[in-house]
């Protein structure tokens, strides 16, 4: 176990600056692009794929590493690039932190490496918890699981799946037992080419729009035993404690949640820096009234502002990884809190991003628009920012706060 330390080892620091100099090189120039396009930015993963940045051994390496700073700092610097793009980059590891947060060894050794395929045959993964009536409210899950001798008979309908329909991989969450609510529910591997797994309505969004999002239909869909996330033993056991009214541990969603929250907090410390950055850049050079828009206090104070809270946003989100990689535990929701405020700082860092650069700002001549739209969804996606503190809220009172 390390002490807390914010600030990046040698290690952690090399790979940061070889994945801005990608991050600078590639995914920035290929933004807009891909964003107009609102297709999934294939040659740019596959760019990745080449230079080791999409694998799994990349994921893995950055997951164990010892201060759980490597991953939120390779994101933010993904991030900083292109939101769209990255999130087409790391959409898989969110799926393949599923996959290991409820997996066993050998279901982590079939399924991951399928996940991601390899540089010349990229793949995707995706991760299915959402319906059109179970979103925050993951208790409402209906798709149903369904035992039939030794395997399982799948069916329902995903919503909003990041690359749901077109990656190779599917982690699905069903309830098992409706009767149990969320403690009922166990997450399930699909398999490439599963009979049933169907693509329904790609969504056309108001950001990240490089990043294929879409229904996913599943329609008697077969799967053998093994594809139960953690095995059947487990999961009996589960379910016993819970019919016996024993505490049944987390449950499965939840579980892929906490675990990816703080690498979802730093892609939004990623668009926020990348906003502010490009403020301060304008605001040295644009003149009005004969000095540097950056020389008013107004501009300058709200520089200050912006930079404050992004580093704010980011010790909020090492403190979380770094807690969970070293095992403590989130008593005050750090979590939740890193993801909070992250999020919001994104939405406001680019909003005030807009605002330096006037009319421009407004405009597609510049980026500040898109980082905008693209950080909207850090106050929606794993988890909204009132169940954020309501999660908080519970944490930090005790009370069963709804
Ligand atoms: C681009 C995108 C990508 C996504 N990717 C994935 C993915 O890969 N996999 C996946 O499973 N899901 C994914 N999602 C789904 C996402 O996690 C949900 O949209 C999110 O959890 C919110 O659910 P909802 O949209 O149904 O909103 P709702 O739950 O309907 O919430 C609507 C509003 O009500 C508020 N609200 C709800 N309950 C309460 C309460 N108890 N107290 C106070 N306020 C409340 C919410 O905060 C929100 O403001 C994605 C969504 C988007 C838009």
């Amino acid at each position: 176990m390390t002490g807390f330390c914010p600030e990046p080892s040698d290690d952690v620091a090399e790979v940061r600056d070889w994945v801005h100099a990608f991050a600078r090189d590639v995914i920035r120039p290929a933004g807009a692009e891909w964003d107009e396009r609102e297709e999934t930015p294939w040659p740019v993963i596959q760019e990745a794929a080449k230079i080791g940045l999409y694998s799994l051994d990349f994921f893995a390496t950055q997951w164990f590493e010892e201060s759980g700073l490597a991953l939120p700092v390779a994101f933010e610097e993904i991030f900083w690039g292109d939101a769209g793009i990255g999130l087409s980059i790391v959409g898989t590891g969110l799926a393949a932190a599923a996959l290991a947060a409820n997996g066993t060894p050998d279901q982590m050794g079939e399924w991951l490496p399928q996940m991601f395929g390899t540089e010349n045959d990229v793949k995707l993964g995706a991760f299915c918890a959402s319906e059109p009536d179970a979103g925050s409210d993951v208790g409402a899950i209906r798709t149903r699981a369904v035992r039939d001798g030794g395997d399982w008979v799948l069916d329902g309908v995903k919503t909003w799946a990041t690359n749901g329909g077109i990656a190779n991989v599917h982690v699905v969450v069903a309830s098992v037992d409706p009767s149990l609510g969320t403690r009922g529910q166990a997450s399930f591997v699909i398999p490439p080419g599963t009979p049933g797994l169907s693509m329904g309505q790609k969504f056309r969004k108001h950001g990240i729009r490089a990043s294929h999002t879409a229904e996913v239909v599943l329609d008697g869909v077969r799967v053998p035993g093994s594809c139960l996330l953690g095995g059947e033993e487990k999961l009996e056991a589960r379910l016993a404690r819970v019919r016996n009214g024993e505490r049944a541990g987390e449950q499965a969603a939840m579980r892929t949640f906490e675990t990816t929250r703080p690498s979802v907090a730093a892609m939004a410390v990623g668009i926020a820096r990348a906003a502010f950055e490009y403020a301060r850049d304008y605001a040295r050079e644009r003149e009005q009234f004969g000095r540097k828009i950056g020389e008013n206090q107004a501009i300058a104070f709200l520089l200050a502002e912006m930079a404050t809270r992004v580093d704010m946003a980011r010790l909020l989100t090492w403190r979380a990884a770094w807690m969970a990689r070293n095992g403590r535990q989130f008593s005050q929701a750090e979590g939740s809190m890193s993801k909070l405020v992250a999020g919001e700082t994104a939405v406001w860092v680019t909003e005030q991003a807009i605002q330096i650069l006037g009319g421009a700002g407004y405009t597609r001549e510049h980026p500040v628009e898109r980082f905008h739209r693209d950080a909207k969804i850090y106050t929606i996606f794993e988890g909204t920012s009132e169940i954020q503190r309501l999660i908080i809220g519970r944490a930090v009172t005790g009370l069963p706060v709804r």
